[in-house]
């Protein structure tokens, strides 16, 4: 397919309900899926969940669940969430899933064998169960795991199967580097070439007896996959590896991979070494967000009582807004703050105060002083000032910057109402009719810009406008001889 575009999340781990930082990320990929759609793409939207583990499998036997059934009672609450949150995903991939998950799982971890870049070796080391890995002294916190305070570090030895990470530091790096394999921010992409450079074999696989809860080892079922080959499989096994490769070959590699800062090293070191290995190419690029902290800075968690999960927000400040604040909040390259007064203040000045009254205003007028309809519009020079930015916000959006999108977005909103205002039309209602018409084209272009984040409320306008199904061809000011609809309200004020 010349013209797809494959994107993905990360596949939450459902050992709980969702949190703020699921959200974001599922949102950002939307907003990305949406945008290249408007472009004339073929878009596939892949997001999942990552259901194997000692975690999963000891929640579930502390609750006195079946494992499966435990995991099915989560995974139903992210896919609830995903809906409130509007998102147009494609597929949901289930690492349980047998029919497919498994075989593509299955013929990665045979492929890198042939490669021969498998080996068993004995291992001793410090084990945290809530990370369900090894730790080293030094991340350590006086003997425990700093993210898992209360559970006692194990030492635990066993001969496990290793993955030969090593062999493709050079050519990862070489791909890195050349933006072969694009790591945006900035920061993350030198983050991981310094951790390549010393990049060791990976261990790849656990005895039954520690992970009882995930894919056998091929032929040697006393052996279960560790989570790299279980779970980063997803992203191929997804597009039909190992199962349907006629639909793969068309889908993969994948246009670009949404992940959190905490899951670099996966993504841009393990992930990439395992597809060189078994002869797969490369994702195009990887977009690294950061995490949404709490007011002031602070990490969200449990113990220090701060945390806001999603359902509550969305049903107090509506799917649009939720989704707005958290794209425009989120700084390339660093990490965003959340909070109810922070959100509030967004809604009221950005989303009402300029983008919503503008479009209510303009629609109003048009409806009560010119029968609904627009003839010509006025060529002014607001008219250049906005085109170029249609331009700007392309790129932003192509660059993963939501934040600066949504800037030059809201200019131009902002450059609607100062025209409107100067030019006064409610003085001169006879002769002002083309004011209005460029009024009008401004509101029909902000309904496809802002569409990848509030896709709600530009279906909505563009319905008030008598249009449909915009896509980015359509940013212009060639709208002429229209007649919109009823003007209706977009957002209100919340107090
Ligand atoms: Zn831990």
């Amino acid at each position: 397919m010349k013209n797809k575009y494959y994107v993905t999340t990360a596949i939450a781990y459902p050992n709980g309900t969702p949190h703020l930082g699921h959200a974001l990320e599922i949102i950002q990929a939307d907003a990305i899926a949406r945008f290249h759609k408007l472009l004339g793409k073929d878009v596939f939207f892949q997001t999942g969940t990552d259901e194997h583990g000692t975690k999963i499998y000891q929640s579930a036997k502390k609750e006195k669940k079946d494992t499966l059934k435990f995991i099915d009672e989560n995974v139903k609450i992210f896919k609830n969430l995903y809906e409130k949150l509007n998102i147009s995903y494609d597929q949901f991939i289930r690492t349980t899933d047998e029919k497919l998950h498994h075989p593509g799982a299955i013929k990665l971890w045979e492929e890198l064998v042939k490669s021969g870049d498998i080996y068993k070796k004995k291992y001793s080391g410090l084990y945290c169960v809530g990370c369900e890995s090894f730790k080293t002294e030094k991340e350590l916190d006086k003997g425990k795991c700093p993210e898992h305070p209360t559970r006692d570090i194990q030492i635990i030895e066993e001969e496990n199967y290793f993955f030969k990470l090593s062999r493709y530091k050079e050519q990862i790096i070489t791909a890195i580097e050349k933006d072969e394999y694009k790591i945006t921010p900035e920061i993350r992409k030198n983050e991981i070439l310094s951790f390549l450079k010393a990049a060791k074999d990976i261990s790849f696989s656990r005895p039954r007896s520690t992970l009882p809860w995930g894919i056998p080892v091929p032929g040697d079922p006393e052996q279960v996959m560790y989570v790299w080959c279980d779970a980063l499989s997803n992203y191929i096994t997804g597009a039909g590896y190992g199962r349907a490769e006629d639909r793969f070959s068309k889908l993969w590699p994948a246009e670009c991979h949404v992940i959190g800062k905490d899951i670099l090293r996966f993504h841009a070191a393990f992930w990439p070494a395992m597809l060189l290995s078994a002869g797969i190419d490369l994702p195009k690029e990887l977009f690294v967000h950061g995490f949404v902290l709490a007011k002031g800075g602070a990490k969200m968690s449990k113990s220090e009582g701060n945390v806001i999960e999603p359902f509550s927000q969305i049903e107090t400040f509506g799917v649009d807004p939720y989704r707005y604040y958290l794209l425009e909040s989120m700084p390339l390259g660093g990490d965003g703050e959340y909070s109810e007064d922070l959100i509030l203040k967004r809604i009221n000045s950005e989303i009402v105060g300029n983008f919503s009254n503008f479009c209510y205003r303009i629609l109003s007028f048009t409806e009560k002083n010119y029968n609904s309809e627009i003839k010509d519009i006025d060529e002014e020079k607001v008219i250049k000032k906005i085109t170029p930015k249609f331009e700007e916000i392309k790129k932003a959006y192509e660059n993963y910057d939501f934040k600066k999108a949504l800037e030059n977005i809201l200019a131009i909103s902002a450059l609607g109402n100062s025209y409107f205002q100067e030019k006064e039309p409610w003085k001169d209602i006879e002769s002002s009719q083309e004011v209005l018409g460029t009024c009008i084209n401004i509101a029909k272009n902000l309904s496809i810009l802002l569409q990848p984040v509030m896709p709600e409320a530009c279906e909505n306008l563009q319905k008030q406008l008598n249009l449909k199904d915009l896509t980015w061809k359509d940013l212009n000011f060639e709208l002429k001889n229209q007649n919109i609809g009823k003007p209706e309200i977009l957002f209100k004020k919340i107090k």
